[in-house]
């Protein structure tokens, strides 16, 4: 008891230090998925969810996600490896490796822990990474763990990698880790450039496509897909949590990668089989992007018009390169502040803050949606004007 309050105290300090930085984070309960919800009656636009093709709430996704659970059950039991390897994980496995142009694919419990277990799998103390700075904090955190020697190159500096690259002395492996779309930022890495490199000194590519899956690319099978700049890397990343609708995560690689990474990758081998209900559901988006490639095209041409709405408001923003837009705000207060009157109005923005983004470049991150109609673009680039001059920052 007495322990216990010394470790309240311990870490109620640091939670205070956090509120003054406002760096406080707390969760907010929601009574619905997806783009745009009813809260109490009220109409509420969510640019803060990763549903951008708004199949989470697809009536055929729902209905494939129960019948898998009718047949089969709610939890697949055990790790794959034991007894908890069903028939519809291998189904969507082939879905996924079609969809991404690769030999195969396998999926994992989520995407967090592909990256985990296919980073430490691959790479170990003899191996060199190099890691573009602005990747995803699951990328990071496998590059960490995997003890392999490291670099973190400027965000997408071809040459400031090309440098590192020469430096490199290791007897062992060079890999090359990026996010294709920018989870923060939205921006696309120069993937032709990269492959390039790859290609000159030997180094694997690892490709996340978190983000790009389902929305760009032929068969929405990511930016390495995109016509006229494919590139093949031996390891792409991906997951069924975003534009999917559902939950879990995969990697698309070679089939002898495949079989290395059963046997290799810890979080695949330790962790229980996805449940019935994901693997159904996802089968049946996978479908869904296959048989109506223009989803993807329509939510970028609705990023682009919604783009149009907030710099005729007088936002000044980067060009679009995907459905993420981010709005440079610079302070954490302030990015909370205008959070805060958006979720008044019925919009629901992230302000994303440090450790997520460097110090000092607090954003309001929005994500675009098929749920999103142009009228809904209109009256959030409105609203979002109005807040920002509201508080002194547009
Ligand atoms: C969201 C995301 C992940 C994690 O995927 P989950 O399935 O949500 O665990 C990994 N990498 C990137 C780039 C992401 O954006």
């Amino acid at each position: 008891m007495n322990n216990n309050r010394q470790l309240d105290t311990y870490f109620g300090r640091e939670l205070a230090s956090l509120r003054e930085r406002g760096l406080f984070r707390e969760l907010r309960v929601l009574p619905a998925t997806g783009g745009k919800l009813s809260i109490e009656g009220r109409k509420v636009l969510n640019f803060s969810s990763n549903d951008y093709l708004n199949l989470a709430n697809h009536h055929q996704v729902k209905v494939a996600a129960i019948e898998a659970t009718e047949r089969l059950g709610c939890g697949a039991t055990a790790s794959r490896l034991m007894s908890g390897h069903l028939e519809l994980h291998d189904a969507l496995e082939i879905d996924l490796a079609r969809m991404v142009a690769a030999e195969a694919a396998l999926v994992f419990g989520s995407g967090f822990l592909v990256n985990i277990g296919v980073l430490t799998a691959i790479a170990g103390r003899e191996d060199e990474i190099f890691a573009d700075r602005l990747n995803h904090a699951s990328l990071i955190d496998g590059m960490l763990l995997s003890g392999a020697q490291w670099h973190r190159y400027r965000h997408k500096d071809i040459d400031h990698l090309e440098r590192l690259l020469k430096k490199s002395k290791t007897g062992g492996r060079r890999i090359i880790v990026t996010d294709s779309i920018f989870s923060m930022d939205g921006d696309i890495a120069p993937l032709k450039c990269l492959a390039e490199l790859a290609e000159s000194y030997k180094a694997i590519m690892v490709v996340d496509e978190a983000h790009a899956i389902g929305v760009m690319g032929a068969r929405g099978g990511g930016v390495c897909r995109i016509k006229g700049q494919e590139i093949k890397p031996e390891i792409v990343i991906g997951t069924m949590s975003k534009a999917l609708g559902g939950y879990g995560g995969f990697v698309a690689c070679s089939d002898t990668m495949r079989s290395f990474l059963i046997n290799r990758a810890r979080s695949f081998i330790y962790s229980t089989g996805l449940p019935p209900a994901c693997l159904g559901g996802s089968h049946m988006a996978v479908s869904l992007v296959e048989s109506t490639p223009q989803m993807g095209q329509e939510l970028l041409a609705r990023v682009q018009r919604f783009r149009e709405f907030l710099v005729e408001e007088g936002f000044s923003l980067p060009e679009i390169e995907s459905q993420i837009l981010p709005i440079h705000i610079g302070d954490n207060q302030q990015a909370m502040n205008l959070a805060g009157s958006l979720w008044e109005k019925g919009i629901m923005v992230s302000a994303i803050r440090p450790p997520t983004v460097p110090a000092g470049t607090a954003r309001l991150r929005v994500s675009v949606t098929l749920a999103h109609s142009i009228d809904d673009l209109q009256f959030a680039a409105k609203e979002l004007a109005q807040s920002a001059r509201q508080w002194g920052v547009l």
